[in-house]
């Protein structure tokens, strides 16, 4: 069995259970399943949270809306 190259999160690193389809996208880059769960139920200014903005805006540059039209 060759080796598959597997999707890694671009926030945990880790690659999803389900490869591909276990998480979204943005901007080309995978946030698995589990990243994405862990932003919804985290609380605004959590810590979660802003790591998980910093991700966001190291993929999507600095137009701070883009995340908001097109994450949630
Ligand atoms: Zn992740």
């Amino acid at each position: 069995m060759s080796a598959a190259i597997l999707p890694l999160c671009c926030h945990c690193g880790k690659t999803p259970r389900r490869g591909l389809h276990d998480g979204f996208r943005l901007r080309g880059k995978l946030i698995c399943h589990g990243c994405e769960s862990l932003l919804s139920q985290a609380e605004q200014n959590s810590l979660d949270y802003l790591e998980f903005m910093g991700t966001i805006r190291s993929l999507v540059g600095r137009s701070g809306r883009f995340w908001r039209e097109n994450v949630w």
